[in-house]
């Protein structure tokens, strides 16, 4: 049997929204427990150079970007556990039940900040490409590819968007789409057909990712998808964008979602359930940076903090009150017997 463990805030997650929640709640004295997850930072933690989080830039990468959170975070009182989230009970309203392998968390307030996660091709070579000419994110890593040609997977708005703000830096950018028609919306339907550098590679799937005798990516393998013909593109930039997957199956349905898994919240980044916040990707389809995570990380745990401050009278003490230790000693004689 797991041990149990009462906690004023539990924040399940360890991507920047995480850690930035956990600065926050620490700094207000309430000794959060941060479960980390299988990957301590989230996808912050696989990312390479970091330039467009204020103040920092210049050869930081994101692990340590995500060593600095977690020295921040551990210095202000929030314990880390390296553990997975295995179920959670939010039915039976504050304290809620968060389970991990190894312990049972009794929490009178969750921020939950357990991300979303970029979907991947699956094909040879991707993941060995990341971070050496495979990239899911065009605002983090366009930069580095200025005078570059590069090619992007994808139909929907973040391909078109990603592909015509790659163009600020790559000479040529090709669109490897898997239908003949896009998904992505009209307008940017129009920038993406107007903007002399983007071509688009119909019916056609990438198959390999090959990469030089340095590791960085070097050429890929596409294979038409009606015709079969497979062909070799020498390029020095995969840039995938097919879609992200919310991290919120593990709450069995308890949050409120939206259709694609994306947990709801409302402006004070509340969730259906009184008590509990969410921040981050697991509730953000749209901007996915480290500063909007940090920025709703912090905000969660302002609206948690609070919470707490305004239910403090009916919250459970955390330990069980030592009522003898307050009473004079002949009476605590009498106890101890
Ligand atoms: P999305 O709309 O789900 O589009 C994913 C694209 O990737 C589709 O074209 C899909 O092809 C393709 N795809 C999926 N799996 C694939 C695979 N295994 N191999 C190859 N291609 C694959 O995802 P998104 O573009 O990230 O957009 C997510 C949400 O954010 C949408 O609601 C979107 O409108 C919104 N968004 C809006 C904006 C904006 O308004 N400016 C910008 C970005 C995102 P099929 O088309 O064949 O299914």
């Amino acid at each position: 049997m797991s041990k149990v463990q009462r906690e004023r805030v539990v924040i399940i997650g360890s991507g920047p929204a995480g850690f930035a929640a956990a600065v926050y709640a620490a700094r207000a004295q309430l000794n959060p427990v941060m479960i980390a997850g299988d990957t301590l930072g989230g996808q912050l933690g696989l990312t390479h150079d970091i330039e467009n989080y204020p103040g920092v830039f210049g050869n930081v990468t994101g692990p340590e970007l995500v060593d600095r959170f977690k020295q921040q975070a551990e210095h202000f009182g929030t314990k880390i556990v390296y553990d997975l989230v295995s179920s959670v009970d939010f039915s039976t309203g504050s304290p809620f039940t968060v389970k991990t392998t190894d312990m049972t968390y009794l929490a009178d307030s969750v921020i939950v900040t357990i991300g979303a996660n970029p979907r991947k091709l699956g094909v040879v070579g991707e993941d060995e490409g990341v971070g050496r000419g495979v990239s899911y994110c065009g605002t983090c890593d366009g930069f580095f590819f200025r005078g570059k040609e590069i090619v992007v997977v994808g139909g929907g708005d973040s391909a078109l968007e990603e592909a015509i703000f790659l163009t600020k830096f790559a000479t040529k950018v090709e669109i490897i789409h898997r239908r003949d028609s896009l998904r992505a919306g009209v307008a940017l339907q129009k920038r993406a057909f107007a903007n002399p550098k983007i071509s688009f590679i119909w019916d056609s799937a990438i198959e390999h990712i090959s990469a030089d005798d340095k590791s960085v990516v070097s050429a890929v393998k596409i294979k038409n998808l009606v015709t079969g013909e497979v062909t070799d593109k020498p390029t020095q930039g995969v840039f995938i964008f097919i879609g992200h997957t919310p991290n919120s199956k593990v709450f069995g349905g308890q949050l409120a979602a939206n259709d694609a898994g994306y947990l709801i919240t409302d402006d004070l980044y509340r969730t259906n359930v009184d008590g509990v916040f969410a921040a981050g990707e697991i509730q953000d389809e749209q901007w996915r940076q480290v500063a909007t995570s940090v920025g709703q990380g912090v905000a969660a745990a302002m609206s948690s903090i609070h919470w707490l401050q305004t239910h403090e009278d009916t919250l459970q003490p955390l330990e069980p009150v030592n009522t003898e230790a307050l009473v004079p000693a002949p009476v605590v004689q009498e106890v101890a017997q």
